[in-house]
């Protein structure tokens, strides 16, 4: 046994940003993880020098944290496996290679980048599988020691034995086999030094003790070679499980050119982080239901790999942008004004002080209406500002010959009131309509209008009951001011 307990790994690259697809790995190991009372690890894959982007790791690092996937092991936080970060364990995988070598599992290889064209190119022409052709296994120990004397530019590489059936045992996905003929003599160890992803991530897979690698489908074809490593080394194989790809409403592979893949844009568009974890969740993922809106929590306690699909899930913005709406609707008031105060404090709006409690009110009347927190400032900017103009449209439609009349005794009714609640300007509307003998619509249009410069937004009498008799006043003046 591995180890007694789960214990699971994200293990990015640090390439710049987070992707979407990171961001499901990332999820699914740690659904797993809290599920079974297991272990989730942050490692960071950067042995790729070449790939290597300034500030990528920090980056991800944060970006974790704001979807709350709290890892127990990882670069800030030992566990007593580090150093969870590839490039610090370098002589580690450097004794490992050496450990293969003795044993004749792996061997120097100094082909030079000509001869492997050459080969390549041959290969290519006679339609052949482009594979070492185990050139340098034949070295004799003296001609090896020789060359590594004059520092001649080498690799290590894994002796792959011919006519296996490699065997890959996949939750997901069942049983699934390789011919080893067709698996290369994979590099371990470059020439540069640095390991290469196959060798580290095994490595590190086995000093870590991970019992099951849940990671992209991208990596199955790997996995031969992986399992080929580890019996190299006589070691346990953990569990695999490949995720499906997220492909792209047409069906190809997501990419960019479609839309935002990086998990900082959904973040910066102010998407919650409870709306694209319940969304991630569920691209390859359900309870054998049609339910979709999950918490985390509610994620944690139903998640199984058993449950993962094996067909490719399709990336649908609306549904997202559906859960978003969903998760904001049900989110503590006090958890939304703060989330506002942030928007307020970046907008034209900032200068003006707002009590929690008129926030909240704002918040009541437009949860219907919003599925996202920066819509509150552009769908119902009246509770922050007076109208800066007055709609068109509804200008057109419903301001009448007589609005003006009308709303002038509606003023004066409003004056009267002392204190009023949402009910007593409703009831001093519906008098007003009656004392001139029209219909109430002939009285809340102009007004709407008249407070919030628009033909929509929640119940004008909440509209109003929200702004307050003395705004509202105001604002109704200063319409019979500009209308006529
Ligand atoms: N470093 C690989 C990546 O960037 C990890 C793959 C794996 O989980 O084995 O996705």
């Amino acid at each position: 046994m591995i180890s007694d307990i789960v214990r699971v790994r994200f293990a990015p690259s640090p390439t710049g940003y987070l992707h979407v697809g990171g961001l499901r790995t990332a999820l699914y190991n740690y659904l797993f993880a809290r599920h079974t009372s297991g272990k989730f690890i942050l490692r960071i894959e950067d042995t790729d020098r070449a790939r290597f982007v300034p500030g990528a790791v920090e980056n991800l690092i944060d970006t974790l944290r704001w979807s709350g996937l709290t890892y127990d092991e990882g670069p800030d936080k030992d566990g007593g496996f580090g150093p969870y970060i590839q490039s610090e364990r370098l002589e580690i995988y450097k004794e490992y290679t050496t450990r293969l070598i003795n044993s004749g599992k792996a061997y120097y290889c100094f082909c030079t980048p000509e001869r492997l064209k050459e080969l390549r190119e041959s290969q290519t022409e006679q339609k052949l599988q482009g594979k070492y052709d185990k050139h340098c296994l034949s070295l004799s120990a003296d001609e090896i020691q020789n060359k590594l004397n004059n520092n001649i530019p080498h690799v290590v590489r894994l002796n792959v034995p011919a006519n296996e059936i490699v065997t890959v045992h996949d939750i997901i996905r069942g049983t699934v086999e390789f011919d080893s003929n067709t698996v290369d003599d994979q590099v371990l160890l470059k020439s540069d030094g640095y390991p290469t992803y196959h060798l580290a991530n095994v490595v590190d897979d086995h000093l870590m003790k991970i019992t099951h690698v849940i990671r992209g489908e991208e990596w199955l074809p790997s996995t031969p070679k992986h399992v080929l490593l580890y019996n190299a080394f006589g070691w346990e194989i953990p569990e695999f499980a490949h995720l499906p790809l997220l492909l792209n409403p047409d069906k190809s592979k997501l990419s960019k050119r479609q839309g935002d893949v990086a998990v900082e844009d959904y973040r910066s568009k102010g998407f919650l982080k409870e709306a694209l974890v319940n969304f991630v969740a569920l691209l390859g993922w359900n309870a054998g239901d049609d339910r979709e809106f999950y918490y985390l929590d509610e994620l944690i306690s139903g998640f199984s790999l058993e449950r993962v699909n094996k067909s490719g899930a399709v990336f649908n913005i609306e549904k997202l942008n559906w859960l978003n709406f969903e998760h904001l609707r049900q989110k503590p008031v006090h958890e939304v004004i703060s989330m506002l105060r942030t928007e307020l404090k970046s907008s034209d709006f900032s200068s003006y002080e707002f009590p929690d409690n008129y926030l909240a009110q704002v918040i009541e009347s437009m949860r219907e209406r919003v599925s996202f927190v920066k819509e509150l400032l552009t769908k119902s900017p009246y509770f922050f500002q007076l109208p800066a103009g007055y709609d068109e449209a509804t200008l057109k439609k419903r301001w009448k010959e007589d609005s003006h009349l009308l709303l002038s005794k509606l003023r004066d009714n409003f004056v009267r009131l002392s204190d009023p609640t949402k009910e007593d300007f409703e009831n001093s509307l519906h008098n007003t309509a009656l004392e001139n003998n029209v219909g109430n619509g002939k009285l809340i249009h102009p007004l709407r209008l008249a407070v919030s410069g628009m033909g929509e937004g929640p119940g004008v009498f909440d509209i109003v009951a929200i702004l307050g008799k003395e705004e509202t006043i105001k604002r109704i003046d200063k319409a019979l001011s500009v209308l006529t």
